[in-house]
């Protein structure tokens, strides 16, 4: 039996900041709120009734980060369970339009939260980037609006990234095509969520409108076996979310052991593993390598190649792409010439 290193250093790209809220976290911005109110209002069960179902989570959390304080409680506490979990480099996304029911601005919503993050990044030795998303049922305007502030923050902050997100199956792409377009104009990194609600004709409408360098979920694509050859031919890195996915789709995917990780990584397609949603899907990134160790067999080498694959697709500076790679290569010697 190998050998392994308890908690070895892991990157993550695909991470929610409204859906990672511990219960001390919501039980200081909602005083009173018990645990068992938190379990069920806060953490979707092992299997909800569809994506719509899951975001009703999110959505309770996102109602309690509507102040700078708030906010910089919840970035902190994201931070915390990621030093737990030994996480050297972390994605961290969130819409900003969504937390501006208390009165801040947009722009000072992703303010306080790139200081935050900074301050985090500094006190913990974290490495991290933010992606901004726009979603779903978001107009044109807003997208947009989105979008600008991408771009605004791209020299000075630490936003790096433009995603979509939200509820795939129930609105379509036309008011984001701008957005993004203006976004990857200015130099702003492109993901998408795509093949999650949807099947591999979500993933193709993302791709051939969107052109993102990575797509958020996307396994769907293992339905039809062209969009599969797009993903091993044109090198779109996928953010797989193994859990998260398990309790979205269903019947689709009764169970861990039906994933189309094992599938899609055998096909050759790059990806690497991310929990979406640590408190609401409830699940460390070091359960779900145990997951994948004990269901599909990957060894600490395959986990080593997951986690190389996310710093290259990763959006975070040259700089702290090698920085990474060194740790990696250090924890793991010898899993590139495999
Ligand atoms: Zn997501």
């Amino acid at each position: 039996m190998e050998v392994l290193p308890r908690v070895q250093p892991k990157a993550e790209l695909h991470l929610h900041l409204d859906c990672c809220v511990s219960y001390a976290c919501v039980a200081a911005l909602r005083p009173g709120t018990t645990l068992t109110e938190y379990l069920r209002d806060y953490v979707a069960p092992a299997k909800c009734a569809s994506l719509v179902d899951f975001l009703t989570r999110p959505s309770r959390i996102v109602q309690l980060m509507q102040t700078p304080r708030a906010l910089r409680l919840v970035t902190d506490d994201l931070f915390t369970q990621l030093v737990a979990d030994n996480v050297a480099y972390a994605e961290i996304r969130f819409a900003p339009l969504l937390h501006t029911a208390g009165g801040m601005r947009p722009e000072h919503v992703v303010e306080v939260v790139e200081s935050a993050v900074a301050e985090a990044v500094a006190a913990t030795g974290v490495q991290a980037s933010v992606i901004l998303c726009t979603l779903r049922h978001f107009d044109a305007d807003a997208s947009m609006a989105t979008a600008r502030l991408a771009a605004a923050r791209l020299e000075d902050g630490l936003v790096t990234g433009f995603d979509l997100a939200g509820d795939e199956a129930g609105f379509g792409l036309d008011p984001h095509i701008a957005a993004v377009r203006h976004a990857r104009e200015h130099g702003v990194r492109i993901t998408a969520h795509a093949g999650e609600a949807r099947g591999a004709d979500g993933v193709d409408d993302v791709l051939d409108h969107l052109r993102p360098e990575r797509i958020g979920h996307g396994v769907r694509c293992i339905e039809d076996e062209r969009t599969l050859e797009r993903f091993i031919a044109g090198g779109v890195h996928l953010e797989v979310c193994p859990t998260s996915n398990v309790q979205t789709m269903g019947d689709l995917m009764p169970s861990y052991a039906d994933h189309p990780v094992d599938r899609l990584r055998r096909a050759g397609v790059a990806l690497s593993i991310s929990t979406d949603a640590r408190t609401v899907a409830n699940v460390t990134l070091d359960q779900e390598y145990e997951r994948l160790r004990h269901v599909f067999g990957w060894t600490s080498a395959d986990l080593a190649r997951s986690n190389m694959a996310a710093v290259e697709a990763s959006f975070a500076a040259p700089a702290v792409r090698r920085e990474l790679m060194r740790t990696f290569a250090a924890a793991h010697p010898g899993p590139g010439s495999g």
